[in-house]
């Protein structure tokens, strides 16, 4: 059988045994249809059905979350953990709490940090969870008793050496404060390897907040220098009002780009004269508000309900905000406005039409992978810091982002030039990730 033709089958496997789960089959997807050229040149990963074992989660946890709210009804959420990976080392992904999120999008999810973790360089293995339960309009009170009983399920497959999860959409260090204390108080330990993203008055990582939107613009910065120019003067667009959009803002804004744009759900704020970000940290991190709220501070700023901020023109554009949602005429419109880099702070925000219309422009192109791998690698860091008891100090820790963004775009850079297409960080990022798993899962035999 030709390894087109192994590929091909082995999709249609996981279609067949995950019927339903559009999310999970496109990001498969994306990574086998790279790795034929990998194939030929070590035969022993298809004889040995690496990516067929890979492409099967270890082990899938889902579980009822019931919970009281203000009134006292009761309320009934779903839980999930994909533990999907775990030669490098122990589990490692996020928990998203989104409306949105079924076994789909967390297996999509749980598959991307596989390549993700491996592409660090750190010993973390690849996993994801979270639940159907919107944390918008909710109480303090009632999201703590929602990650209460959660967390009262979930302690039982965690571990700091064995599944070490941290935040995701709708999962920040308020939610992460609430999951770690039933953790201790259901275990009766003071562990505090076993999640990420906490306070750094408890544990917590400096930088940990900002790592992934200052990584993906490390990121960014790299792939512009690798082409001579600079991120300094470029008119930037960052969707989302989030966690990852806020910081990636930030370090635009220190690295003097000129960031004119955000969004959230409900729509985009447009300001030419540049992005208050104060404000916006304000309205989202402290006060939970919506972005719309951005106009009645700035009568020069814009609102555009529902609006798309891809019609926004900008040199730079970084979808930070969730899957799928910058799609082939989204591309076109970025394309045709003079963009020359995009990044993808989010997880798989590009429609696969819309990546390769930005391949074929020539438009330095960063995946999620490995553009937005600065927030794990940080994790790991703060892993690393609760095993010695240690504490780092910001400026340290920053540096040692950086120097893992650097480190991981010049492996995807010359993976993508090893294997014949330069410049291309999909296959890089995807060839680099694949083969650090493979590699390990050989010497373990067939487990
Ligand atoms: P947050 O919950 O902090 O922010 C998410 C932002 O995206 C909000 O502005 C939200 O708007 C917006 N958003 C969410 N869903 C949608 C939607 N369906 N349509 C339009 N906008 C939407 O999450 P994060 O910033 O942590 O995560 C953002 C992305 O980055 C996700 O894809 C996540 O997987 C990825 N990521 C996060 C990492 C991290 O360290 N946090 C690490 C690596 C990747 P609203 O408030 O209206 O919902």
């Amino acid at each position: 059988m030709t390894n087109e033709a192994r590929i091909g089958r082995i999709y249609e496997q996981v279609v067949r045994r995950n019927p339903g789960e559009a999310e999970f089959h496109q990001a498969v997807k994306e990574v086998i249809d790279t790795l034929e050229p990998v194939l030929v040149k070590h035969p022993e990963y298809a004889e040995h059905k690496i990516i067929e074992r890979i492409c099967e989660p270890e082990r899938q946890i889902i579980f009822r979350v019931p919970w009281q709210d203000d009134a006292g009804e009761v309320q009934i959420n779903r839980g999930f953990r994909v533990q999907f990976n775990s030669v490098l080392g122990p589990y490692k992904g996020g928990l998203r709490f989104h409306p949105s999120v079924y076994l789909g999008i967390v297996k999509f999810l749980g598959f991307e940090q596989i390549f993700k973790n491996a592409l660090t360089g750190m010993p973390i293995g690849g996993a994801k969870g979270g639940s159907d339960f919107d944390p918008k309009g909710r109480s303090d009170g009632e999201v703590m008793r929602f990650c209460q009983s959660f967390m009262t399920e979930l302690h039982r497959h965690l571990g700091e050496f064995t599944d070490v999860p941290a935040g995701d959409i709708g999962v920040g260090a308020r939610e992460i404060g609430y999951l770690f204390g039933q953790y201790k108080r259901m275990t009766n330990r003071y562990e505090s390897g076993v999640l990420t993203g906490k306070h750094p008055k408890w544990g917590g990582s400096l930088v940990r907040r900002e790592s992934t939107g200052y990584g993906t613009v490390y990121f960014v910065d790299e792939m512009l220098k690798a082409r001579g120019q600079s991120i300094e003067g470029q008119t930037c667009i960052v969707s989302g009002s989030g966690n990852v959009a806020i910081y990636a803002m930030e370090k635009l804004q220190r690295m003097r780009g000129h960031v004119v744009a955000c969004s959230d759900s409900n729509g985009v704020i447009h300001h030419e004269r540049g992005i208050d970000l104060e404000l916006v940290k304000r309205l989202k991190e402290v006060e939970r508000r919506r972005i719309a709220d951005y106009a009645e501070f700035h009568r020069d700023a814009t609102y555009l309900p529902g609006g798309s901020i891809w019609n926004i023109r900008c040199d730079i554009a970084l979808p930070c905000a969730t899957q799928n949602e910058l799609d082939e005429a989204a591309a076109r419109t970025l394309v045709a406005n003079g963009c020359v880099a995009v990044a993808e702070g989010a997880n798989m925000p590009t429609t696969p039409a819309a990546v390769r219309v930005f391949q074929e422009a020539g438009i330095a192109f960063g995946p999620g992978k490995a553009a937005n791998a600065g927030g794990v690698a940080t994790s790991a860091l703060e892993m690393q810091q609760n095993a010695s008891r240690d504490t780092w100090s910001f400026e340290h820790t920053e540096e040692r982002l950086q120097q893992i963004m650097g480190g991981i775009h010049r492996h995807c850079h010359e993976a993508a030039a090893e294997f014949g297409s330069p410049g291309n960080y999909v296959l890089g990022a995807n060839i680099v990730g694949f083969r650090r798993v493979a590699e390990a899962m050989l010497a373990f035999g067939v487990i």
